[in-house]
């Protein structure tokens, strides 16, 4: 399968481009192979540095290194996730237990940005539930009782406060959160990739076509050369699947996002200069939006099972279009060709929104599926299965392993015929906050 992306992400366009771009061409073997490298390859690539100064370290990526979700995301490194509230002690036991990783993967990029000293526009400002639908205040207040049951700061907002806040009226009501930080996603994974030891061999450009394990070794075919290795970790996330890992189990969707160049003095001044937020939407399908610190507006308001993964310019248009009524709808005195760039990027979700950390055979091991929640999770899945598949044990893969398990999917054409579905229905329960 072709893995390849568009040119559009802002995010990545913010940044100057890469040299030294090395790719696959002859045989070679290694102790540890790790395929995919966002947040999660280039994670465990650096642990298996730390734990093995001395073995021979491959990751090896379809395109350019980080160029994938981790740099098209819209940047909320999130301490919670929206529920509806909880009625029995083991539903929010397992909440807990998700929110526990949440912590782990807040601290694991802190720790990465403190070390080096990272710039990604680091902003722990919390983040906004908001909804238009006043009717929402419901799921919002039971929202509150959990949180309130956790300990995590919060409170709720009306209309007048959220105006000031936002500089939209557009929202009715919203919970947010303390926690949680807005970051520049091509920032961080940048960083990940300038500070990656220089005797790893990152290779990129280069898609790894088969894989074919015997006793004691896996043999990877790339189109020009293969790598033998003993020890492999699939990092690659919304294309788990193509590559035959755990396909019952999770399924690839892509989303699409805008975001605006920066606002002139007068639109910002027009909009009450809000200090940079970030909002969630209550209702699932409804749209991700975020004033950057620079004064952009990013928009996330579309998700879908979109064969083949390369999203060509005139479908993505089509979704930018959507973008773009997103904006008018919170914020009609801008004008109406604000939208600078409109990129796709694909994410893994699975049916209970469990992440995959496992090891699935004799040396193969496999982390991802963050269900649109992965900069800090796949940070921290990326060193931990790193040290899983060192075997080692840590208080972190104890916490990790005590999520539930993502559950069995059925094969396609069901499996696709049923999210589609399911993202019809929730498109049209969301159409007003889309
Ligand atoms: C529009 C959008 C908004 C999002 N918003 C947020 C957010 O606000 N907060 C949040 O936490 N998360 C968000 N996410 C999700 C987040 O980006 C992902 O969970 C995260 O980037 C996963 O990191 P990863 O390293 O596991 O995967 P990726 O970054 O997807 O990296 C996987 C890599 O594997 C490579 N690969 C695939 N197949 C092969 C192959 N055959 N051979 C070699 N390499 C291969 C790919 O090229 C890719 O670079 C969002 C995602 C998108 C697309």
């Amino acid at each position: 399968m072709i893995v390849k992306n568009d040119k559009n992400c802002s995010w990545i366009n913010d940044l100057a481009p890469r040299t030294n771009i090395k790719s696959i061409k002859s045989n070679e073997d290694c102790d540890y192979l790790v395929i995919g490298a966002g947040y999660t390859g280039l994670s465990a690539a650096k642990k298996l540095r730390e734990l093995h100064p001395n073995k021979k370290i491959i990751i090896a990526d379809a395109q350019l290194a980080g160029e994938g979700a981790s740099s098209r995301n819209s940047g909320y490194l999130v301490d919670t996730t929206l529920n509806d509230g909880f009625t029995s002690n083991k539903e929010l036991d397992n909440y807990k237990k998700k929110t526990d990783i949440y912590k782990l993967g807040i601290e694991a990029v802190k720790r990465f940005i403190k070390e080096y000293q990272v710039d990604c526009d680091w902003n722990e400002c919390g983040k906004y539930f908001a909804s238009s639908k006043s009717e929402d205040k419901k799921t919002l207040e039971n929202f509150s009782i959990t949180l309130s049951k956790l300990g995590f700061e919060h409170n709720l907002l009306s209309n007048k406060e959220l105006k000031e806040r936002l500089g939209t009226d557009f929202y009715n009501i919203a919970l947010h959160t303390k926690g949680g930080i807005l970051l520049h996603p091509g920032k961080l994974v940048r960083a990940m990739i300038d500070t990656l030891p220089e005797n790893i061999n990152l290779y990129e450009n280069s898609s790894l076509l088969n894989w074919e394990k015997n006793k004691d070794a896996v043999i990877c075919k790339f189109k020009n050369g293969s790598i033998k290795t003993r020890k492999i970790i699939f990092a690659t996330n919304g294309f788990m699947k193509s590559l035959g890992v755990k396909p019952n189990y999770n399924f690839p969707i892509t989303l699409t996002a805008s975001m605006t160049r920066s606002l002139s003095n007068e639109e910002f001044i027009s909009l009450g200069e809000p200090k940079e937020w970030g909002v969630l939407p209550v209702r699932p399908m409804g749209a991700t939006i975020r004033m950057t610190k620079d004064r952009r507006i990013l928009i996330r308001n579309t998700a879908e099972v979109y064969n083949p993964h390369i999203m060509n310019q005139s479908e993505l248009n089509k979704r930018s279009f959507i973008q773009k009524i997103g904006i008018k709808k919170r914020f009609p005195q801008l004008p109406d060709d604000i939208i600078q760039f409109s990129w796709s990027g694909i994410v893994s979700r699975t049916r209970n929104s469990s992440q995959i950390f496992e090891k699935i055979d004799d040396n193969v091991f496999v982390a991802g599926c963050y269900n649109g929640s992965g900069i800090g999770v796949g940070t921290l899945f990326g060193e931990q299965i790193a040290i899983k598949a060192s075997n080692e044990n840590t208080k972190e893969i104890e916490t990790i392993e005590a999520r539930n398990k993502p559950t069995w999917l059925p094969p396609d054409p069901i499996l696709s015929l049923g999210v589609r579905t399911r993202l019809i229905y929730e498109r049209f329960r969301a159409k007003s906050e889309i």
